[in-house]
């Protein structure tokens, strides 16, 4: 796997319920975009402890985020930083930036009445949110201009992060 330095934030919500990064990870196996992990051990461990699937020495993480922010504010490390996300194809942003995402659905279209996921982004989310994304441009000198919600991003054609979230540093 060829590892990646990101250039971007790309901010998305999950469109459901409040579910944890593996049970994210089993739903994202399916489509068969998941990234083996072999290297260094002490994360494939962790990734093991946790309840990822092994292969050969290795692990797989196919949830297509980085990170999974959950309802109570609690940060799931999806895929290590390095490996190249499955979260946005447009403009090649899966070799190009962190893919965050917020368990909920967002979108007042698709989740009216909240039975698809909570229907607003929680406090505590968006402040681990904030957290996170000042903490990522830090490490990897990204600009503000480049933390951009899904439907941000040149050429995407979705409605994700949804009209309910609200977002500003
Ligand atoms: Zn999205």
């Amino acid at each position: 796997m060829e590892r990646f330095y990101p250039r971007f934030i790309v901010i998305h919500h999950t469109a459901g319920h409040d579910v944890s990064a593996l049970q994210i990870n089993r739903i994202h196996a399916a489509r068969g975009f998941g990234v083996k992990i072999t290297e260094p051990l002490s994360l494939v461990e962790e990734y093991r402890e946790r309840g990822f699937p092994c292969c050969n020495g290795g692990v797989v993480i196919s949830i297509g985020y980085h990170y999974l922010i959950r309802a109570d504010g609690s940060v799931e490390k999806g895929r290590p930083d390095f490996a190249p996300g499955a979260h946005c194809t447009a403009s090649g942003m899966n070799m190009r930036s962190i893919g965050i995402a917020l368990t909920g659905n967002f979108s007042s279209r698709d989740n009216p009445s909240g039975k698809k996921g909570h229907p607003e982004p929680t406090a505590a989310q968006l402040k681990a949110l904030k957290k996170l994304v000042s903490f990522l441009m830090d490490v990897y000198s990204i600009p503000p201009s480049g933390v951009l919600g899904h439907s941000k991003v040149p050429g995407a054609r979705t409605e994700c992060p949804g009209d309910r979230f609200v977002f500003s540093f």
